[in-house]
């Protein structure tokens, strides 16, 4: 029996099962076609004990993130994020030129780079050699290695303990969480603070994101599951905000257990809201796979209705969510005639399990699709104003999570 990845207990309840996919990061060269793709099971269990919302973890890290395909300063919006993270934390936390920062997961330095511009000690630390190469040759320090207590230690002995400690969105891809919040509780100064974001598990079962599953995500965490992690490796919670991320995500503020830190409203304003929607029982996680069934029987009730009228549908944004989401529903090219993304790198190759190819934006102005399907919900007003001459032809956008919604 699979064991909780945070508490260890026997993982019994089921929370989603979305069948079996390749990974949703794994695009698929058409020359490769032949060799076809390994699927993986995508089934998230909660844990009856700590209420941590996990996969199992079939697929190694190492097969994920070692070379990993995403440079997050591609994303402007994120790089402006980024930003104002740090100058609301130096303002915050009084971080200057006497303090030590570091950031788990850094990426190609995107982050760090706005403490190096203002002459504060930092190090980067990321697995995936290329975007820590990348970082390097940029002027962003950056450590190559997975964090947790070993690294943790090798780091602290050479630069120092942490004043501020940043995590964003690596929280949920950690295999081992044991191991890497031992490693916070082991860098972290007596009054040191960390910064951790993620998605909000609360707000991926209330608008049904269960496209949001997907391989490299191991773990779901609400703010009772990750309070839960932080105190029994000596750590604790103090502050939470929360923010319109990635679909709703929190950023918990979390110091050392015996630190002089006072806990604010925010954080009890939040506890409360999650004990009021159950998040300690059972039953905010029972009917979850009721509502995801619904949405696909919804979307294919569309296609299908579309296919029979002769109306032609393509899709917007080539991401992992829409990865997860088309193979949930089992769309193939027959239903939607091709995908289309602004990034040079996917252009040409296949989604991964639908195997529907990838264009370049133009091809919905050469081809005029009558519907567009954006996959990336969360983008939705920001690409029907990009692509508003859709409606030149009549074109309309269709989203389907959390509801079918056709956009005229
Ligand atoms: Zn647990």
């Amino acid at each position: 029996m699979p064991k909780c990845r945070s508490c260890n207990a026997p993982l019994k309840t089921p929370f989603c099962d979305l069948g079996a996919t390749p990974l949703a990061n794994a695009l698929v060269a058409p020359d490769r076609l032949p060799f076809g793709e390994v699927h993986y099971p995508l089934f998230a269990w909660v844990c009856d004990d700590c209420r941590l919302v996990q996969l199992d973890a079939f697929v190694s890290r190492a097969e994920i993130f070692s070379d990993y395909p995403y440079f997050s300063s591609f994303s402007t919006s994120w790089l402006e994020h980024a930003r104002k993270l740090v100058e609301g934390l130096t303002r915050r936390f009084g971080i200057g030129p006497q303090s030590m920062v570091y950031e788990i997961a850094s990426n190609d330095g995107y982050l760090l780079k706005n403490f190096v511009a203002a002459d504060i000690p930092c190090l980067g630390i990321d697995p995936a050699a290329n975007i820590a190469a990348a970082a390097n040759s940029a002027g962003v320090p950056t450590h190559c290695a997975f964090f947790g207590k070993a690294c943790a230690e090798e780091v602290k002995a050479r630069h120092g303990a942490a004043d501020l400690m940043i995590a964003n969105n690596v929280l949920a891809h950690v295999p081992d969480l044991a191991d890497f919040v031992s490693g916070f509780k082991a860098l972290l100064a007596p009054e040191g603070v960390v910064s951790f974001e993620f998605p909000h598990l609360l707000r991926l079962i209330e608008d049904v994101q269960f496209d949001t599953i997907y391989h490299e995500h191991f773990s779901y965490f609400s703010l009772l599951s990750v309070e839960r992690l932080m105190v029994a490796y000596g750590l604790r919670a103090f502050d939470v905000e929360q923010l319109p991320t990635h679909g709703g995500s929190l950023r918990l503020f979390v110091c050392q257990a015996d630190a002089d830190r006072e806990e604010t409203q925010a954080l009890r304003d939040l506890r409360a809201v999650e004990a009021a929607f159950g998040m300690a029982e059972e039953r905010a996680y029972a009917r979850f796979q009721d509502k995801v069934s619904a949405v696909k029987r919804d979307f294919l009730r569309f296609l299908l209705d579309a296919a029979a009228a002769g109306k032609r549908v393509a899709g917007y944004g080539a991401a992992a969510k829409g990865n997860t989401f088309l193979n949930y529903c089992g769309v193939r090219k027959d239903l939607i005639s091709f995908v289309v993304d602004r990034s040079p790198h996917k252009q040409g190759l296949l989604l991964p399990g639908s195997l529907i190819e990838i264009s370049g934006p133009d091809r919905i102005f050469a081809e005029k699709p009558d519907y567009i399907v954006i996959l990336p919900w969360n983008l939705k007003e920001e690409i029907v104003a990009q692509l508003s001459e859709v409606r030149s032809w009549g074109g309309q956008f269709v989203v389907a999570v959390p509801r079918l919604e056709i956009i005229p």
